[in-house]
């Protein structure tokens, strides 16, 4: 009689070992992590074509200065078209007609653009060069968020307002001003700041800049317009144009190229 039934338990018994070590084995492999895991395959990112050289516009830029014309830009004033000089390829400040800014307006994005202080600028301290870049011109009576633009290769001034300061509100982080006469590059990535419905701050706008490729301000967090007197404070906006300054120190105007911006998220 109990012979009868030992085979049958022995086989019991090493089914349920096998299959206890199966689901054990399965559990380890399930539990163990794989490179698969944390891959991640779509969406893919857009292709973009890198310009052919370090400066050049990638096929997605938005080119508001191309060395032929200034059909980009407006008069900040009274948005009639913009009245600097532009010969050979290059675009000079016109004092007489003003700062004149973007038709199209502008959220997120990366810009780049290249400046020339005349070789032979006279003045000093914030009279030498003295331009801007606006990375969002809120309209009139607002000052905005100025990148400040000067020569400061041998010029000495409140280093909260020289070359590559957010203006007298970030310090850079190195001067890495070229000489006088020698071409300049900026490239800024700008996140805008955001509202709330009754105009109250959602999120504060930040700024990273590279200056002649030099990083000089590195994910700033601005606390509003960059004042020439008083605190910063927020105002409300949605989009804005980008503005360029003339400045109106006597030092000679100074020139602009190869502007282009590639909106972002
Ligand atoms: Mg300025």
């Amino acid at each position: 009689m109990r012979n009868r039934f030992l085979p049958a338990l022995a086989l019991f018994a090493s089914v349920f070992t096998i299959a206890s070590a199966h689901s054990l084995f399965a559990q380890q492999s399930a539990e163990k992590p794989k490179p698969e895991d944390t891959e991640i395959w779509k969406p893919e990112p857009p292709v973009v074509t890198p310009g052919a050289k370090w400066g050049d516009p990638p096929s997605d830029a938005i080119v508001l200065f191309n060395g032929k014309n200034e059909d980009a830009w407006v008069s900040a004033q009274d948005h009639t078209p913009a009245q600097w000089i532009v010969h050979n390829g290059i675009l000079t400040v016109n004092k007489k007609t003003g700062n004149i800014e973007t038709k199209q307006k502008f959220k997120n994005y990366q810009l780049h653009l290249e400046f020339r202080i005349p070789a032979d600028i006279t003045g000093t301290s914030q009279a030498r060069g003295n331009s801007g870049v606006f990375l969002a011109s809120t309209g009139p009576g607002d000052d905005g968020y100025e990148l400040q633009v000067l020569d400061n290769y041998n010029n000495k001034t409140y280093v909260n307002g020289m070359v590559g300061s957010l203006y007298k509100q970030a310090i850079p982080l190195a001067n890495a001003a070229r000489k006088p006469g020698e071409w300049e590059t900026y490239d800024v990535i700008w996140t805008a700041p955001t509202f709330n419905s009754d105009g109250s701050l959602k999120s504060p706008a930040y700024a990273t800049v590279f200056f002649n490729g030099v990083l000089v301000e590195n994910h700033f967090q601005l606390q509003g317009q960059t004042l020439y007197i008083g605190k910063p404070f927020y105002k409300a906006y949605d989009r804005a144009p980008i503005k360029l300054q003339a400045h109106g120190d006597k030092s000679k105007p100074i020139s602009f190229r190869n502007i282009w911006v590639r909106e972002l998220p």
